[in-house]
């Protein structure tokens, strides 16, 4: 085979690696923040007759507005959000594409807050763009001052502010958010791909929307509505925004079976989310039963927590795998981050490293066990 350099690739797409989690056969795989409940049978029986219903007409190219899908996504959001107002995608990672397309691009910049979600540097630099990764507070909080002068001082043209934030699990405030909005020259996107997982009081950024034509919730089927195998993801926004993506997406960008089958999965959205409170709680279990075991773990509004302490992040990430369980080094120092699955799982997960801290306590930091 031919060697990636020998081939005439981009200049400034030489040298970087693409996103990689592992896809392993393994007992227990909580490294993608997949929701770890199957699509509940009632709600599949419904999907295969939207679906089947779909087939005849496969040989015409699907609803290029998928009019039917946007009424039910705005539905399920609320906040007075419409149609017009929704656009949606293959998955949120292709959501975020289109927007950078469209608002950010060759010469201009996106900004984010590091350690974030590791596909916005990636997207950035596919579509031309140069990543900015500003600093965060103290145990990855953002306040509304360090927010607004972050972006006062880079103008970033697209920024991107991950809430609840991917791997920490840091939720943002409100005012926050609109602090960085009102500091931006240019669109301000909030991804909420792990909203539903909040705690209780907790708002979203969906509030902020009226009267704020900049700002973009990015949202996702692939989390707490189990459907990750599904690709949808989709955003509010004013009008204006999903009409400025029309520019860029291909056109017939969703198959007429992903718009039946999202669509179909929406009309049962109760059943769907069913399994968010489990996962919720799995996940507090995580936050508790971590810190007992000497490490110190990050307030999360997600279905993952990210935990500190480790002294050699790989070594104890390997030492999971050697038990068939998978989980995730994010390549920030002294941490592992783990998906909050079914009860079972979650118990598999706190025994392992019950017994990996007992044997190998040398993968435990120093100053962790103090
Ligand atoms: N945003 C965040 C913060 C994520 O963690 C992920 C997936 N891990 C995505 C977006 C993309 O998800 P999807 O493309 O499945 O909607």
């Amino acid at each position: 085979m031919t060697s990636l350099d020998e081939l005439p690739l981009r200049d400034d797409l030489r040298g970087i690696a693409p996103y990689g989690a592992p896809q392993e056969p393994v007992r227990i795989s909580i490294n993608v923040n997949e929701n770890p409940y199957s699509v509940p049978e009632e709600v599949a029986t419904h999907v295969i007759q939207h679906i089947a219903r779909s087939l005849p007409g496969l040989n015409r190219y699907p609803d290029r507005e998928f009019v039917e899908l946007r009424e039910k996504l705005a539905q399920y959001l609320g906040h007075g959000i419409s149609r017009e107002q929704v656009w949606a995608a293959n998955g949120s990672n292709e959501v975020l594409q289109q927007l950078m397309q469209v608002f950010a691009g060759p010469g201009r910049t996106v900004m984010g807050f590091n350690p974030t979600y590791s596909m916005y540097p990636l997207i950035a630099r596919g579509v031309g763009s140069e990543w900015i990764g500003a600093e965060r507070d103290s145990d990855f909080e953002i306040s509304p001052e360090t927010a607004r002068k972050a972006v006062a001082l880079h103008q970033p043209d697209v920024l991107i502010l991950c809430s609840p934030n991917n791997p920490t699990g840091t939720a943002l405030s409100l005012e926050t958010i609109a602090a960085a909005y009102d500091a931006a020259p240019g669109i301000v996107i909030v991804d909420e791909a792990y909203a539903e997982f909040r705690p209780d009081g907790m708002p979203s950024a969906l509030e902020l929307l009226p009267g704020r034509p900049r700002l973009v919730i990015s949202r996702t089927m692939s989390k707490a509505f189990a459907y990750a195998g599904a690709r949808l993801g989709y955003f509010a926004a004013d009008a204006a925004v999903a009409d400025a993506v029309r520019l860029v997406r291909l056109p017939y960008h969703l198959s007429a079976i992903t718009q039946a089958a999202a669509s179909g999965a929406l009309d049962y959205s109760d059943l769907m989310l069913a399994q968010v409170d489990l996962i919720r709680e799995q996940r507090d279990r995580l936050v508790e039963e971590i810190a007992k075991l000497g490490y110190r773990v990050y307030p999360s509004a997600s279905n993952f927590v990210m935990f500190t302490g480790v002294e050699n992040p790989n070594e104890m990430f390997e030492e999971f795998y050697r038990r068939s369980i998978l989980i995730r080094d994010n390549g920030i120092p002294g941490c592992l981050r783990v998906t909050a699955g079914t009860e079972a799982e979650t118990t598999a997960f706190l025994d392992a490293l019950a017994e990996i801290t007992r044997e190998r306590p040398e993968l435990q930091s120093k100053e962790a066990t103090r």
